[in-house]
């Protein structure tokens, strides 16, 4: 390796804390800064606040060897950086109520901007800043603006990794996208990753900017395109898995992001669609297909409903709802397809005990936390899955038999034994199957 980089991150959440931890396991020196002061308390004694395989190791790791440090101040934090990763969040704005419905795809920009300025004040000439958040194209023009600094360069480079796996995907990435209008700022940015021997893509700003939010469009789109082949499955009495097996293998369809579920979620996937409607409708293109994939996911949150219904009355019924993550492997529950279908069965009058191996609370919601899945099917008539967990999978059929008020079962992942479901008397409903 080159000698070791000088390199901060502003905002320490799912992507800038695997940047920064990841950075300093390659041997570079790390200051980590946000502005949640309890969280960089917690970093800085090595106790990470988010479930991420890998990443807590990592942590220590860095915290150990000395190249991985957690600072509160900005300043402190980014004053001898070569390199600045900016990781802070772009929410859906809200309108003044809260609500995001009015202002449907905007970006609220407010942290990257007041992270901008922060930065401008205190990096040194001649450095780099990084923009790793997902933002609307031209929002590498409004980090310099912020900052406010014409002897400091900044580049886009758009942030793939996914939640549960986080670690291995920054550190072995399929690609790198890089931003600039200034090429040898690129090059010492793509050199940071070149050990990862990932393809390197060095465009312009708008080009990396926009290439992040069509590769999430892309993958809601196959998703949602599983979802609605699955009711079609359904209608017609095929095998969604048998259908899928064989889309999966021609080479230009791939057999990843292919699996049926209760809908797709997480802080990306709708924030990012939404945004790229917007962001088209505003330059004058009405991205139809991308609504309908939006409408498709929404209608997929009320077929999970609906199979529910199907079998018991939800106005007093016991739901069991195994999974509260928007996937396995997280902790987030950032707009997670679970909330989405609670919030549902909820409003018809259900009441819902839910169990997630990974998720200690939630807020804002009605639903009931149990210790376990046992215990969130005590007294349940009906048992939901909807988040893919491996324990979910080898569940002691007898024992929920034991303890269930009637023996339903929706199945949202398809991934239950319904043989020995059915063995034991249950209604067996999943996704996808006639
Ligand atoms: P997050 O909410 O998990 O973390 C953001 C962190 O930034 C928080 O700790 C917050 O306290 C801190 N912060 C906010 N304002 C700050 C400021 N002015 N100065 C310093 N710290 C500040 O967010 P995330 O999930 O890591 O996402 C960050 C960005 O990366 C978003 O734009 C997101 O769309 C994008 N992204 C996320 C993922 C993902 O899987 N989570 C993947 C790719 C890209």
């Amino acid at each position: 390796m080159d000698a070791p980089a000088k390199i901060a991150v502003v905002g320490t959440g799912y992507v800038g804390l695997t940047t920064g931890a990841c950075f300093a396991h390659l041997g570079h020196q790390v200051v980590c800064v946000d502005i949640d002061i309890d969280k960089v308390q917690r970093l800085s004694v090595g106790d990470v606040p988010i479930f991420e395989a890998g990443l807590a190791e990592l942590v220590e790791e860095g915290l150990n060897t000395g190249r991985l440090a957690f600072v509160a101040n900005t300043g402190v934090g980014v004053r001898d950086a070569d390199f600045v990763y900016l990781c802070v969040p772009t929410p859906p704005s809200t309108d003044r109520e809260g609500n995001a419905d009015s202002s449907a795809g905007l970006v609220d920009l407010r942290a990257l901007e007041s992270a901008a300025r922060e930065v401008g004040l205190h990096v040194r000439a001649g450095a780099v800043v990084v923009n790793k958040s997902t933002v609307p194209v031209g929002s590498a023009r409004l980090v310099a603006k912020a900052m406010g600094r014409s002897d400091v360069t900044v580049v886009s480079n758009p942030e793939f990794l996914r939640e549960g796996s986080a670690v291995s995907d920054f550190l072995f990435p399929d690609r790198v996208v890089i931003g600039a209008t200034d090429r040898g700022a690129a090059q010492r940015v793509a050199k940071l990753h070149q050990r990862s021997a990932a393809p390197t893509i060095i465009t312009d700003p708008a080009t990396a900017e926009t290439s992040k939010y069509a590769a999430n469009a892309f993958l809601a789109t196959k998703l949602s395109f599983v979802n609605t082949i699955a009711a079609v499955c359904e209608a017609v009495g095929a095998n969604v898995a048998d259908v899928l097996s064989v889309l999966g293998h021609d080479k230009r369809i791939g057999s990843e992001c292919l699996t049926p579920g209760p809908g797709w979620g997480g802080s990306c996937f709708p924030k990012d669609t939404q945004a790229l409607v917007r962001m088209a409708a505003d330059a004058g293109y009405d991205y139809s297909l991308l609504r309908g994939v939006l409408a498709a996911n929404d209608e997929q949150f009320n077929r999970v409903v609906n199979k529910v219904a199907a079998v018991v009355d939800l106005a007093g019924a016991t739901i069991a709802m195994l999974g509260l993550a928007f996937k396995a492997g997280t902790d987030d529950t950032r707009n997670s397809p679970a909330l989405a279908i609670a919030e549902r069965l909820l409003a018809a009058g259900a009441r819902v005990q839910a169990y997630d191996p990974a998720v200690t609370r939630v807020e804002g919601t009605n639903i009931a936390l149990a210790r376990d899945a046992y215990a969130a099917c005590e007294g349940a008539e009906v048992l939901l899955v909807v988040t893919e967990w491996d324990e979910f999978k080898t569940l002691d059929v007898a024992h929920l038999a034991g303890v269930m008020s009637a023996l339903n079962v929706v199945d949202a992942r398809n991934i239950m034994d319904a043989e020995a479901l059915l063995r034991h008397g249950f209604d067996y409903q999943c996704i996808g199957r006639g």
